[in-house]
């Protein structure tokens, strides 16, 4: 069986504390998120029926700030798994030294078969539910899979109903017009891109000619997919939940998304072959980003990888077992709390914007997320050459030793 990604959480976190000899109390301590809520928000559906979706928050450490992390609409969300993805957030924080800890959303739910109006009312519902653990200076929220600034805003709404004044602190990738930072949308993708220009300097892949798969084209999928088209990498397959398409004389990102809004998908795109998502992780091209979920990188299918560096895109595309394998054959994972940490440190912009409230261009904010995950990169790279260790590993002996390090500072242990 598939191992949960809390299992592989763990199974990550042990590996580390192995090498750097943790404290098995902090170690303890680390395993379990401080907090979680579990809620059941009722929802008025359009067919006049009341619905009870469950969601969760789950607050793992704030030993170096406040909770930070998003909220995802999907029917498969479980307790657990928003569990592993808030300690994933913690050690993210951690790899981009922002002052901020780890926490993550869930709700059990298919955004896809709802109204809007629905959608509005179990966003609200939900944030209504939490709104007695969030807050700018405890925990705050932002998008995760399928949600986006037009979730942010309703949480919001909510969230200054009930304080009776704005503070706009207490969510990230909000809408610019109501104290969103410019450049958030499109922060995840942009930050990969970086990433993946500084780790193809360290492989001597020419960048400007590297032949690069995406799976997944939300917003993480499509942004690393569109900034890495404009550094000149030639994307030559990419796909969505329902499958994908290849093209080894490349891809425009941009044609493909006007298809995909106009069929609802990326398969059939004139001029590419369809392949399914298994096949596309598998094509032979210098960068792999699996973009998607969970588990798509496994012991079944690592070894037919052929890329030369992994960006993980996703949060947990990639099992440890498959880790190990992908390691032996030389294969470069940059792990999702480096690769995708450009999301969660413009968001950190966002909230620094906001309790100044004062707004920078966009510019500003493009340039100091270069430099901080070109910072992020390096100190990971260095600790993969100190340990000998893969780059997952070094990004996880950067982020324990620095959370750890705040703890035993509050005297947590
Ligand atoms: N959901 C994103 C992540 O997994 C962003 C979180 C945030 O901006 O707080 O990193």
């Amino acid at each position: 069986m598939e191992k949960t990604p809390y299992d592989m959480a763990m199974a990550q976190l042990d590996k580390c504390a192995e090498i750097i000899k943790l404290d098995p109390n902090m170690h303890e301590i680390l395993k379990y998120p401080k907090r979680v809520l579990c809620v059941y928000v009722p929802v008025m559906m359009d067919n006049g029926k009341v619905k009870v979706f469950k969601g969760f928050r789950s607050q793992h450490n704030d030993a170096l700030g406040p909770f930070k992390g998003g909220v995802r609409f999907h029917p498969n969300v479980t307790m657990e798994e928003v569990m592993a993805l808030s300690i994933w957030m913690t050690w993210k924080c951690a790899v981009a030294s922002i002052p901020l800890g780890g926490g993550k959303g869930g709700i059990v739910c298919d955004p896809k078969s709802m109204s809007l109006g629905e959608l509005e009312r179990l966003s609200r519902g939900y944030f209504a539910a939490i709104r007695h653990i969030v807050g700018p200076q405890l925990d705050i929220p932002a998008p995760d899979v399928n949600s986006s600034p037009r979730e942010m805003a309703w949480f919001l709404d909510e969230y200054n109903k009930y304080l009776g004044y704005n503070a706009p602190g207490v969510v990230t990738g909000k809408p610019v017009e109501i104290g969103g930072s410019e450049g958030r949308g499109e922060a995840t993708g942009r930050g990969l891109s970086f990433v993946a220009r500084e780790a193809a300097k360290k492989l001597g892949i020419e960048f400007k000619k590297a032949s690069v798969v995406v799976q997944g084209f939300g917003n993480v999928g499509y942004y690393s997919a569109k900034f890495m088209e404009e550094f000149g990498c030639k994307i030559i397959g990419l796909s969505d939940s329902k499958g994908g398409i290849f093209n080894p004389a490349g891809l425009s990102v941009e044609k493909v998304m006007k298809y995909k809004q106009n069929t609802g998908g990326v398969q059939d795109f004139p001029g590419a072959t369809n392949v399914t998502n298994e096949e596309l992780l598998e094509l032979k091209c210098d960068i792999l980003i699996p973009a998607a979920l969970e588990n798509q990188i496994t012991e079944k299918n690592a070894n037919k990888i052929k890329a030369r560096l992994v960006l993980e895109g996703a949060n947990g595309p990639t099992t440890p077992k498959a880790d190990n394998i992908l390691y032996e054959m030389g294969i470069m994972v940059v792990p999702d709390i480096l690769a995708n940490a450009g999301g969660v440190s413009t968001s950190y912009f966002e909230w620094v914007q906001n309790l100044q409230n004062y707004y920078w261009p966009y510019e500003e904010v493009v340039q100091k997320l270069d430099k901080l995950m070109v910072k992020a990169f390096n100190n990971v790279y260095d600790a993969y050459t100190r340990y000998k260790v893969e780059m997952r590993m070094a990004a996880y002996i950067c982020a324990v030793e620095r959370v750890t390090k705040a703890m035993k500072l509050r005297g947590w242990c």
